[in-house]
């Protein structure tokens, strides 16, 4: 009942000539993986080429942040209207790796989150627990006040378009996955968190990716896991060949 999403976060990397280069291998390999919605987050900058040598195939682009107001005087931003006039349909909000070097807060996650729905974009919202969080036992009280601030405030019709992804900090980028069970775990908490807050249907209808050092090799284990509806993928993304293996993990 849940399609899945695999989305590809690509961080501070490739140009765009580097991501024309990754369409051409990557399309034709996915162009018959009809089960699953497939999202590559290039840079602001490369949003433009991704759209182009995204065009004609069901690979939809999104971006890594957004600046919550339509325009302004804010140097460096970039806001919701541009991005969907660029041809992004969907965004990242609330990273890790955003909230630990540029200061995003459960609050700015709710005000971005409010900005790109508003824009017709599909939010990717982030959570996770750092190790230290993690390892003194408070992994649940993490994720609900992330989710008490970034998403709790969202009416219906406005949680009804948004996508979680669980993203444990110790899992990015370290190459240690969460077992499929931990994963699992998590995610089911996040489950009952929505279904408290949104209701029974909302929150089953709801996509929980995973995110944090996803594999060719670890996709299908965590994928078994019922409330794991897709992955958020890093540095596997970056390959044409390791993305779609994980896209075609059945
Ligand atoms: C991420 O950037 O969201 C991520 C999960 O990275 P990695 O797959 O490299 O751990």
């Amino acid at each position: 009942m849940r399609k899945p999403v695999m989305a590809g976060n690509w961080k501070m990397y490739k140009t765009a000539g580097e991501t024309a280069a990754f369409f051409q291998k990557f399309g034709p390999v996915v162009a018959g993986s009809s089960h699953a919605e497939i999202v590559i987050c290039p840079a602001f900058v490369n949003v433009p080429a991704a759209v182009e040598a995204a065009r004609s195939t069901s690979i939809e682009v999104g971006a890594q942040d957004v600046f919550w107001l339509k325009e302004g005087a804010y140097t460096g931003e970039v806001s919701a209207p541009m991005l969907a006039a660029a041809g992004c349909k969907w965004v990242i909000i609330g990273h890790s790796e955003r909230r630990q070097y540029f200061g995003e807060t459960d609050e700015t996650v709710f005000k971005k989150t409010v900005a790109a729905l508003e824009a017709e974009l599909r939010p990717i919202v982030c959570v996770g627990e750092r190790l230290e969080e993690r390892e003194a036992g408070s992994t649940e009280t993490v994720l609900a006040t992330q989710c008490a601030g970034g998403i709790r405030g969202l009416s219906a019709e406005q949680f009804a378009r948004i996508v979680i992804a669980y993203e444990p900090v110790w899992a990015i980028g370290t190459g240690k996955t969460a077992t499929p069970e931990i994963a699992g775990a998590a995610h089911r908490f996040l489950r009952e968190y929505l279904q408290a807050r949104f209701g029974a249907e909302p929150a089953a209808a709801c996509r929980i990716l995973y995110g944090g050092s996803v594999k060719p090799d670890n996709i299908k284990g965590l994928m078994a896991q019922p409330d794991i509806d897709g992955a958020l993928v890093g540095g596997a993304s970056l390959d044409p060949a390791s993305f779609a293996a994980i896209v075609n993990f059945g």
